[in-house]
């Protein structure tokens, strides 16, 4: 480690896991899904690696809710050698139910359908996601309660415990509201999408018909309630209503659901803790520049409608320590990683703006629209994902 400042390196230091190869001196900051991804696939082809992550680790392993990982998500997982180990833990979904908010049905199509040929599509709880990917990159690789505080342009980086490093390439894997971003790339704040959402596991043992797999339930105003079976009796409910504001409204949320039926009343009742989030998106389209780049949220956050940011976050990961490991110097991998990336992201943003105008589209239009094309729409709006990145 060239670091001005060795405090850092200690025994929980990556330096300590692997001699210094002769590839680039690589920082990966943030050990969520793209950097601890990012991090396995490069250790796999043999690059040494530094990762910091600002959150403790038990904070980290606590986050969040349930996880769709649609059948391009799973062959990235596959593609860094994670398939069995997430299988393991993870419930199939054959299925995919459109419902209007009185549980009356709109669309329903096997996800063969869409995804037939790529792959399954699996849901699993956030926690055990995280579990496998963190066991992947070992116990003791991510520095954590550590953040990145600033990055220059000759590839020093400043820690939160005050200690620097040198790199020859730093990647903000730091989410949407990246550091490495604000300090290297500059560009615009994530946008508010108008969204807000919550999140929640609940218990449910019933064997109701709209609770199988993956059912989405359309209520007028811009309100929609999702489920999907994590396994184990467990259901991951996910509810999302605009909102002109980023922040959640007075009261209890749950009263905004109070008109969906089926399944959601009783599903709701064990909400009380739900996550809350405001949706952005992160609108800049330059995620490369000499010595630095970004992957995941950092590069391209946008609304879970499609759930395709944990797929494009691995993705990235993918072609990232591909173009690392196979180009003449760091500069071409980082050209080509983002050619590589472009065409792909884009198009999930546009079709998760598509959506995002359906939503409010006149109920009576959208229903009429989703009965009659709904395996049609889902279907146009994955088709370029087929193909591997
Ligand atoms: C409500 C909601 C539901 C979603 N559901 C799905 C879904 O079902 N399927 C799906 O595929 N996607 C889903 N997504 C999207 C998905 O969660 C993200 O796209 C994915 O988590 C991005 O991973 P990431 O690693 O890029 O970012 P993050 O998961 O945000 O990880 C970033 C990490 O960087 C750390 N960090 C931040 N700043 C610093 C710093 N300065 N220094 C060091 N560390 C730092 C953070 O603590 C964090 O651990 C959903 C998103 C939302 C908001």
């Amino acid at each position: 480690m060239t670091s001005s400042d060795r405090a850092g390196e200690d025994a929980r230091s990556p330096r300590g896991r692997g001699a210094r190869g002769p590839g680039p001196r690589v920082l990966v900051v943030g050990a969520g899904i793209s950097g601890l991804a990012l991090t396995k696939a490069l250790l796999d082809r043999g690059l040494a690696v530094d990762v910091v992550e600002r959150r403790a680790e038990d904070e980290q392993a606590a986050l969040g809710a349930g996880f769709y990982l649609p059948a391009n998500a799973v062959r990235a997982l596959r593609g860094i050698g994670l398939g069995d180990a997430t299988a393991r833990l993870a419930e199939p979904v054959v299925r995919q139910r459109l419902h209007d908010h009185h549980g009356r049905p709109l669309a329903e199509f096997g996800v063969d359908r869409i995804w037939g040929g790529v792959g399954p599509c699996w849901a699993i709880s956030r926690g055990d996601l995280h579990q496998v990917l963190r066991a992947a990159v070992g116990a003791t690789l991510v520095r954590h309660s550590t953040a990145v505080t600033e990055a220059d342009d000759e590839g020093t980086v400043t820690f939160s415990d005050g200690s620097t490093g040198e790199y020859d390439l730093v990647v903000g894997a730091d989410g949407v509201n990246s550091t490495v971003r604000r300090t290297l790339f500059g560009g615009p704040q994530p946008r508010f999408l108008g969204q807000v959402c919550w999140r929640f596991v609940a218990e449910d043992a019933t064997a109701s018909a709209d609770l199988t797999d993956w059912t989405g339930r359309l209520g007028p105003k811009g309100r929609s309630f999702l489920t999907i079976r994590l396994g184990d009796d467990r259901v991951y409910c996910y509810a999302d209503v605009n909102s002109s504001v980023p922040a959640p409204p007075a009261g209890d949320w749950r009263t905004l659901f109070a008109d969906f039926g089926g399944a959601v009343p009783r599903l709701l009742a064990q909400g009380a803790d739900a996550h809350f989030a405001a949706l952005h998106e992160s609108v800049n389209t330059v995620w490369t520049r000499p010595g630095a780049a970004l992957v995941g949220d950092a590069a391209h956050a946008f609304s879970p409608s499609m759930a395709q940011g944990g797929a494009m976050a691995l993705e990235d990961a993918l072609v990232l320590a591909d173009t690392l490991a196979n180009a003449s110097d760091v500069a071409a991998a980082l050209a080509a990683f983002q050619a590589r990336r472009a065409r792909r992201v884009a198009w999930v943003v546009a079709q998760n703006h598509r959506r995002d105008r359906a939503r409010n589209l006149p109920t009576p239009l959208r229903n009429f629209t989703l009965r009659r094309a709904g395996e049609r729409i889902f279907k146009a709006n994955h088709a370029p994902l087929r193909a591997t990145p």
